[in-house]
């Protein structure tokens, strides 16, 4: 083995899905988009199909056509960007349901028969139609008997935000009356309790065990290769601006994976660490391209693999690591990777 494993536990993705949709009264949509959060969007979706799920949200139109391809016809596929110029054959061959954004958007879907549903801007000002937009085209579109009316939370991961009441106030305040299911609450919004969940929620990172679902179950597990082994004294160091040194007789795995394969290179220097077995090895030097050293010094015997991600350090420890989110971890994660299913 000359790249790293990746294991992709897709039954605890189903696990974390049915969690979070309990905690909302059975609400929860799926969101798949970035290739399921770099878990393999068509794994995924079929996975979740199997345990329920009916409705999945994408980013683009292309990754709605890979989710039709692997749940078949019936599921309700819905596309966060709208329909972009020259998607109309996509949409069509794929019975895929994009939600309106702009008033170009509403031009291009309204009067004619494509399905569709509308993302609202209740205050995050990314897509959406603006209030007054919304207001100028509400019976026009409202008389295109829209599937669905969401919105999105700037600041749900902080749930004393008083940002999370006035966007759920002006979401309210928007379709009260409509008749037509709102969807609100990604994995932070489920958290911020019961006033949130509307018709449906709409769980990404959650699923695939992320912040700030704090009860996930964890779903990769990632054992790179060790490439060498090497005994280095006191004094000498390791790596790219020799920024690691050791201070007693060490030694050294230099370790097959690298920035290049998503191990962000802000990660270095920091607390991480590979596990031989189950001792944790420091992650010791700066992250180059295809390498990373650790410290085996205490593993029992010289490792042939380390672990890097597992239920004891999960992305979120890599997140906090490098000064990101757990969404930037998985969506990093590399192509170089052999990827396992579990649960397939
Ligand atoms: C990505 C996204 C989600 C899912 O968010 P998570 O924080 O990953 O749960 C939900 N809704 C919209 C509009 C999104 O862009």
């Amino acid at each position: 083995m000359s790249t790293g494993r990746l294991t992709i536990d897709l039954d605890a993705i189903a696990a974390n899905w049915r969690a979070l949709d309990s905690a909302c009264g059975g609400r929860a949509a799926a969101v798949v988009k970035a290739d399921g959060y770099g878990c393999h969007a068509p794994a995924v979706a079929r996975r979740l199909l199997r345990e329920g799920v009916r409705t999945f949200f994408v980013a683009v139109a292309e990754e709605g056509a890979e989710v039709r391809r692997a749940v078949g016809p019936g599921p309700d596929i819905f596309i966060f960007s709208g329909p972009c110029p020259g998607d109309e054959p996509l949409i069509a061959a794929h019975a895929l349901i994009p939600l309106i954004n702009s008033p170009a958007q509403a031009r291009d879907v309204l009067g004619t028969d494509q399905p569709f549903g509308v993302q609202l801007d209740s205050g995050m000002n990314r897509l959406g139609l603006e209030p007054a937009e919304f207001a100028a085209l509400k019976d026009a579109i409202l008389a295109g008997r829209p599937q669905l009316l969401i919105s999105h939370l700037a600041c749900a991961d902080t749930p004393e935000h008083r940002q999370n009441a006035a966007q759920l106030r002006a979401f309210i305040t928007m379709t009260e009356g409509t008749d037509v299911p709102r969807s609100l609450a990604a994995t932070g919004g489920i958290m911020l309790g019961p006033d949130y969940h509307l018709d449906m929620t709409r769980p990404g990172v959650g699923l695939y065990g992320g912040h700030p679902f704090a009860g996930a179950r964890a779903v990769l597990r990632l054992d790179l290769p060790v490439i060498q082994t090497r005994t280095v004294a006191p004094g000498e160091a390791v790596g790219y601006g020799m920024a690691w040194r050791a201070v007693r007789p060490s030694v050294i795995a230099t370790v097959a994976a690298g920035y290049a394969d998503g191990l962000l290179r802000a990660m270095g220097g920091g607390t991480l660490r590979l596990f031989a077995d189950d001792i944790p090895c420091p992650l010791v030097g700066r992250v180059s391209m295809d390498l990373i050293t650790a410290d085996v010094t205490d593993a029992a015997d010289l490792p042939r693999t380390l672990t890097l991600l597992n239920h004891r350090q999960t992305v979120d420890d890599l997140a906090q690591a490098a000064g990101t989110i757990g969404h930037e971890i998985l969506t990093s994660l590399g192509s170089r990777y052999a990827r396992l299913y579990k649960g397939a």
